[in-house]
């Protein structure tokens, strides 16, 4: 009967999609490594090693610099605030890191509310941001925050999760440079550019609420009242209110969750806090 024919045909070719995407799946389980993370113990599979990562990290900070050279600071009370809190976190930081940051900024002349931290701790500071987060305390909320994106290797995660790892692992375009636009913009958007280089892989909900959780110990850690990170999210909150959003916060929870989850982090954040002082008693 012509229809039992027909189902047997179909069947094996309905197959083949299917065990090409599982093929892939399991190519990429099969490549990817395996990280936890040394703060937060959460494992997650990334796309890329982290001299990959780096490299990718470099060259799109180069990007960003050449996009902006017009508008960067070279000298000033901004930059020396921001290195005087990137060196506190970083020191926070490298006492569980697993991997060597060579952490840099660079601060841009600009309304823009904003920071970043590009894989390898490459930190990009827009000069909007510095009146919000209004003291060294607040600064520390912000680049701890972006500083944990980058120690928690969220770029390479988010590279795994998507199909664009191919392209830069198995393709000859081993570089940004040799990339078509397209596709260097969604690169550059999932290291964590801002939406400037693509929002097309925003950072996911559990990945901003580990980037928070691990900000708020290395503020503890590095002397500052984590408590102060709440009151920058409540000034941040009130921005949004005021129609002025920020895009630091854009695709990050909601105020609620987030202010929960700060306060459910906080008695280890003061645990950390306490040992800070402890060891070096405030002048
Ligand atoms: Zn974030």
């Amino acid at each position: 009967m012509p229809i039992k024919l027909e189902r047997k045909h179909a069947c094996p070719f309905t197959l083949v999609p299917l065990l090409i995407a599982l093929g892939f799946v399991l190519f990429k389980l099969y490549t990817a490594s395996k990280v936890t993370n040394p703060e937060t113990g959460r494992t997650a599979r990334v796309g890329l090693n982290p001299e990959q990562e780096q490299k990718l990290g470099l060259e799109a900070y180069a990007q960003v610099k050449k996009d902006e050279a017009a508008k960067i600071v070279l000298t000033g009370p901004e930059i020396d605030l921001v290195k005087r809190v990137t060196n506190k976190l970083a020191k926070a930081a490298a006492q569980k890191a697993t991997v060597n940051y060579n952490w840099e900024i660079s601060v841009i002349q600009s309304h823009e509310k904003n920071a970043f931290c590009l894989p390898g701790g490459k930190i990009v500071v827009y000069t909007g941001i510095i009146p919000v987060a209004r003291n060294e305390a607040g600064l520390a909320t912000v680049l701890g925050h972006e500083m944990a994106h980058a120690t928690s290797r969220h770029g390479a995660e988010r590279l795994f999760r998507s199909e664009i790892t191919k392209t830069i692992l198995g393709g000859a375009q081993q570089s940004l440079a040799q990339m078509d636009p397209n596709q260097r913009q969604t690169i550059m958007g999932a290291l964590g550019a801002g939406a400037k280089y693509g929002a097309t892989l925003p950072f996911s909900r559990e990945q901003e609420s580990e980037a928070d959780h691990i900000g708020l110990l290395y503020m503890a850690r590095a002397g500052y009242d984590p408590k102060e990170a709440i009151d920058f999210w409540h000034r941040m909150d009130e921005l949004l209110g005021k129609g002025s959003p920020s895009e630091f916060m854009s695709d990050h929870p909601s105020h609620g969750t987030r202010i929960s989850q700060l306060k459910a982090w906080m008695p280890e954040a003061e645990k950390e806090f306490t040992q800070y002082h402890s060891r070096a008693p405030a002048a």
